[in-house]
């Protein structure tokens, strides 16, 4: 049984083919794409003329290039399928609609999840809902079923349907049961704790969605926003409530076996402090949780007032700007933090290119890319590696999130291990 989000999208080697021509914002042959595919021209010419067909690529002018007739080149039309990206943060949610490409189209930032991660699930689906119809897309389950395919051309559409939208990544913090579609036990979010996230949301919306974790997502969204080499080997760390980091590799962000990678928050960084609750001294979370932070800044006399994380936060690097002491110190212990798991993870992942991202790098940063960039200079005249902050902003994990559904959608015989289709 053809699952319903793939039923305009195709067979493996329409997929390889998409995606060939995907990678290429700007136009690719139809040669270019032989041999790159490995396949014939025979099958790439039938393919590339059902995928005109369906709208879903268009020709972008001509290349000449030396002798002989110039080629035309083929480029995907972004506005031909949609996905909706979530981001679920403890600060708050946000849902973004991306273009093919992997370009935002809209967003929206809802207020922070609550306690009742069913409720939570409910205002996310009407969000996409109203989304959606503001922008008149068609969810991918109400596109009339395409009339059978004689593969020779056949009849001509009237025309190919527009901003189909198909499916939903949902980006969120570990630990989680990727298989499962669930959260796990997210320490910042009691009221998602064991939530069904796939399963409630396919329910809510009709859509197949797809679960992962945050840094992985907002690493995924700084390659396709980037167009980042493939051959690079990217080390991005992600600063939030706690914080987290991902490695990618070939262009694919590196898992390991049950999604957990990149789990560091008990890294021993060195620097001396009370003992972890793991039994460990300097573990990295005793100076880059939120909580943490706040806890040391308060202590040490800083006013943060009676307010929620991401706002104390807000006010201890504003009383750190002013020179207060108590906030300084606080903060600076963060970044001495980040600069020490920095180090550490250079050394075992070898990048050519270092990412900081992530809403705490938002709230630090006047005071975070001097320290940063000052703290792993030596290192990178020693690699050649590029320190680089994240220009996507708090939406970089919902942006994200919509590009690993497409690139999930987009991947010829790949998937994750969650459900990312829905089983109708
Ligand atoms: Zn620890």
């Amino acid at each position: 049984m053809r699952g319903t989000s793939m039923a305009d999208i195709g067979s493996y080697n329409e997929k390889l083919v998409l995606q060939l021509i995907r990678a290429a914002p700007d136009g690719v042959s139809q040669s270019q794409v032989v041999r790159t595919s490995g396949l014939s021209r025979q099958t790439v010419s039938l393919i590339a003329r059902r995928l005109l067909l369906e709208g879903l690529i268009e020709t972008a002018g001509q290349r000449i290039s030396g002798p002989g007739k110039p080629t035309t080149l083929l480029r995907t039309v972004a506005d031909s399928r949609w996905t909706i990206g979530l981001h679920v943060d403890p600060a708050h949610l946000t849902v973004v609609i991306c273009d093919l490409q992997g370009n935002p189209v809209d967003s929206t930032t809802l207020g922070a999840p609550t306690e009742d991660a069913g409720a939570d699930i409910a205002r996310i689906a009407a969000e996409i809902e109203r989304l959606c119809a503001h922008h008149g897309a068609v969810m991918i389950h109400d596109l009339p079923a395409p009339a059978a395919q004689s593969g020779d051309g056949g009849s001509v559409p009237q025309s190919p349907p527009r901003r189909v939208v198909l499916g939903i990544g949902v980006a969120a913090p570990a630990p989680m049961d990727v298989a499962a579609g669930e959260l796990t036990t997210p320490p910042w979010l009691p009221g998602w704790h064991g939530a069904a996230v796939v399963a409630d949301l396919e329910a809510a919306t009709g859509l197949p969605v797809l679960l992962d974790k945050d840094t992985n997502a907002a690493l995924t969204g700084e390659i396709w926003a980037g167009h980042l080499p493939a051959e690079e080997t990217v080390l991005y760390l992600y600063l939030s409530h706690g914080v987290g980091s991902a490695v990618s590799a070939d262009g694919r962000v590196h898992r390991g076996s049950s999604t957990q990678a990149g789990e560091i928050g008990h890294l021993p960084t060195g620097l001396a402090d009370e003992i972890c609750r793991c039994g460990r001294h300097g573990c990295l979370n005793l100076f880059t949780d939120a909580r943490r932070m706040i806890e040391r800044a308060t202590a040490a006399g800083a006013k943060v007032g009676p307010h929620d994380i991401s706002a104390a936060v807000d006010a201890i690097v504003a009383a750190a700007e002013r020179g207060e002491s108590a906030a300084l110190q606080a903060v600076e212990q963060h970044l001495d933090a980040v600069v020490a798991a920095l180090e550490i993870l250079s050394s075992i992942h070898d990048p050519q290119r270092i990412i900081v991202g992530g809403p705490m790098l938002t709230a630090l940063l006047p005071l975070a890319t001097p320290r940063i960039r000052e703290g792993t200079a030596a290192r990178l005249v020693e690699t050649g590696g590029t320190l680089h902050f994240s220009e996507l902003g708090n939406a970089a994990g919902a942006i994200g999130a919509a590009c690993l559904f497409l690139e999930e959608e987009l991947s010829p015989g790949r998937r994750l291990g969650a459900r990312a289709r829905s089983g109708s």
